[in-house]
């Protein structure tokens, strides 16, 4: 076995002739990509337990592929719908407009969900209507994605479909002319809106109806193999925080019972998601006809449970380690399923993820002795904030909330019309507000953005070109506030401190993923140089011989590009 392998890495990295001295033919057009995607999968984890793994997961991608060992996403607000939409567009979030899981509509008055659009509801999968305000469509995503490219060179003979446990991720993936299925925890089935079909597929609703989400009830997420084989200390100090008290802090999770409203959060929580993700995948796979042409076929499975347990037990916990090796069972199943379907020979594979993750801050604290810590959810309600704003502008300090429409992290938002009305200039308000928050231990600067896209803030660091390439002048806000490392503070549908870690910072724990082409004549080699996740959606279509989508700044990976045309 170790023979063989060694035999296909110096096959793979010699001269490009063949037996008798021509050049060899070059390999077969890819007919498949397929985009695997690991939320909130930091660059360091792969390789920390890849040794545990076996043969056909992880481990086939890193020995056969091309891995990139300093990929950065480049944006400032490193979520999961801002990493996904660069990942499939080549563009910063300044281009395809993906700012943030959530932001503030300023037309409606509101924050808005990413890809929410009540003109498109999903389409029930029972005689329950789907709740309100849970329609979804691409509308918002500003440019075109490579499925998007590839659909367009098929001439509607491409098969495109995404696949998450999550919405925001399948949605960003597929495009707009892809189709997206994703896991509602209320209805326990895989779903879309009518923005992709008029009515479920058959197969589909075969799928929901073996009940596979169900079939975990009473169970409990174990311990696949003894404990002392795990690397993650087990006497290290616990900062875990479970989804809820029944779920626990240590192994054997429970469940509970499949009437139990924190049921489905559970049995995602760990590799159970992660194989119920691959099993739709592989469901997928058998119901349309990928690579049955010489038509670029797209795949993209987007595996969200390690993000919800990295949320809840941190990057390097035990359940961090033992979801990764459950989740290389599910990688290697599909790569399984599509080279029986397609052959891994003709399918250009490529392993990335929308985000890193940060250590927890009470971790971060006592391993390191790094100032670390969390802050309220609203910065704009603490007194200092308050008396500072007030002293700055000369107003009252029961005026301040007034000139407020909402902060949401990293964006304070002014209410423009309310700071008019008061006798006063919404930038010199932004800049009262910036200098007070800047004052705040656990904030390392905060920018007033008009002064940013103004080109009056010098000098021009990384930190600062991260967060331009964020901006969107309709839908950032007014103050860009950037934390001190490993400080956090609560947003979004996560409540209280009671979270181990939130990621979304520019900091390289967060931007730093991993990058891996396999597959369709790719050569194994590791490349150091640093590259960024721009750079994916112009390779892919420079791989499968298809424009690049429109909105791509980055380069296509010439280590990529050469390995196979030498082959
Ligand atoms: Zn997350």
């Amino acid at each position: 076995m170790r023979r063989a392998l060694l035999l296909a890495t110096l096959l793979a990295s010699g001269p490009a002739v063949a037996k008798g001295g021509r050049a060899a033919a070059p390999p077969p057009a890819p007919r498949l990509v397929l985009q695997i995607t690991v939320d909130q999968l930091r660059g360091d984890l792969l390789a920390r337990y890849l040794d545990r793994m076996g043969p056909d997961g992880f481990r086939w991608l890193v020995d056969h592929g091309t891995s990139y060992a300093a990929c950065h996403h480049r944006h400032a607000n490193t979520e999961t719908v801002v990493g996904h939409s660069t990942l499939a567009t080549g563009a910063d979030p300044a281009g395809h407009g993906m700012i943030g899981n959530t932001w503030y509509d300023r037309d409606a008055g509101r924050l808005r969900y990413n890809f929410a659009d009540d003109d498109h509801p999903l389409l029930p999968v029972s005689d329950a209507a789907p709740k309100a305000g849970s329609g979804r469509s691409p509308a918002a995503l500003r440019v075109p994605t490579v499925a998007d490219s590839i659909a367009l060179a098929g001439q509607g003979a491409a098969v495109v479909y995404s696949v998450s446990l999550k919405d925001r991720a399948a949605i960003a993936m597929a495009g707009h002319a892809g189709t997206a299925l994703w896991f509602t925890k209320g209805a326990q089935a895989f779903v879309t809106s009518d923005f992709y079909v008029d009515a479920y597929p058959a197969w589909l609703t075969a799928w929901n109806a073996r009940g596979v989400l169900a079939s975990y009830a009473g169970k409990a997420w174990t311990l696949t193999h003894p404990r002392d084989t795990y690397r993650a200390r087990v006497d290290h100090p616990s900062w875990e925080v479970p989804p809820d008290a029944a779920f626990g802090r240590d192994f054997p999770h429970p469940f509970g019972t499949a009437d139990d409203p924190d049921f489905a959060e559970r049995v995602l929580t760990g590799p159970a998601g992660d194989a119920l993700l691959a099993d739709f995948a592989v469901a997928v796979l058998d119901a349309e006809p990928f690579g049955k042409d010489d038509v670029v076929d797209y795949l993209s499975v987007s595996f969200s449970s390690n993000d919800l347990v990295g949320h809840a037990f941190g990057p390097s916990s035990l359940e961090s380690e033992a979801e990764l090796l459950g989740l290389d069972g599910a990688v290697a199943s599909l790569l399984r399923a599509v080279d029986a379907r397609v052959g891994l020979d003709r399918t250009v594979v490529v392993l990335s993820a929308d985000h890193g993750a940060p250590e927890a801050p009470g971790e971060a604290a006592a391993v390191a002795h790094l100032d670390a810590g969390w802050l309220p959810s609203d910065l704009t309600a603490l007194p200092e904030v308050r008396a500072s704003v007030a002293d700055a502008l000369g107003i009252a300090q029961a005026a301040v909330p007034g000139l407020v429409a909402t902060y949401y992290h990293p964006y304070l938002y002014l209410d423009v019309v309310a700071v008019r009305a008061a006798g006063l200039e919404p930038v010199d308000v932004a800049r009262a507000f910036a200098a007070a928050f800047a004052h705040l231990h656990g904030v390392a600067t905060a920018l007033p953005l008009d002064d940013v896209r103004q080109g009056r803030v010098d000098p021009d660091t990384p930190m600062l070109a991260a967060i331009r390439r964020n901006d969107v002048p309709d839908r950032s806000g007014d103050v860009y506030v950037l934390l001190a490392p490993y400080w956090q503070l609560p947003h979004g549908g996560v409540g209280g401190q009671d979270v181990g870690v939130i990621h979304g910072s520019p900091y390289a724990y967060d931007t730093w993923v991993p990058l891996v082409f396999a597959g369709a004549g790719i050569g194994h080699r590791t490349v150091e140089r640093p590259v960024a996740t721009v750079d994916v959606a112009p390779t892919l279509a420079a791989l499968t011989g298809v424009v690049a989508p429109a909105g791509a700044v980055g380069t296509p990976l010439v280590e990529v590009l050469e390995r196979r045309s030498s082959r």
